[in-house]
């Protein structure tokens, strides 16, 4: 696992990018454009999504997807290299949003019960303690006094 890949993804429009073309076989860049602004309510200029594209393109993440049918709608799909790339941004913000629950989450200090928003405070020897209710802080502070 590489952590220093050329291309950054720090926009939710560019990690949306990489979701659609994970999740379609191919996808042209207006679809793209169409998407961002239905699915995610973004504006994003065909410059910025265009511009992505071909950094994508450059490092060998996508290939053009050869359209008989049409001339100027050309899509792109994922190549295997680009499928690991995209793998290892999604593991990034699968920890992202780890960190981002478990730094919200409080442990009872009793019982070791999970606590989300109703949950017991008290003051212990000039410290906030944390529990799920009056009997485990009870408890916890009783075992101190024996
Ligand atoms: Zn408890």
């Amino acid at each position: 696992m590489s952590e220093d890949d050329n291309i950054k993804v720090q926009s939710l429009s560019r990690f949306f990018i990489l979701m659609l073309l994970k999740s379609e076989t191919s996808i042209t860049g207006y679809s793209i454009l169409k998407r961002l602004d239905k699915d995610l309510h973004t504006t994003a200029s065909p410059t910025y999504v265009y511009d992505f594209l071909n950094k994508l393109k450059v490092e060998g993440y996508i290939e053009d997807v050869p359209t008989p049918k049409s001339k100027r709608s050309k899509g792109f799909k994922l190549t295997s290299s680009g499928f690991e790339f995209v793998d290892r941004i999604f593991s990034r913000f699968d920890n992202l949003i780890e960190v981002a629950i478990k730094s919200k989450l409080k442990i009872c200090a009793s019982c070791g019960v999970k606590l989300y928003e109703d949950f017991h405070v008290e003051l212990f020897h000039g410290k906030e303690l944390n529990f799920c209710c009056k009997h485990c802080a009870k408890a916890y502070i009783d075992s101190y006094h024996k």
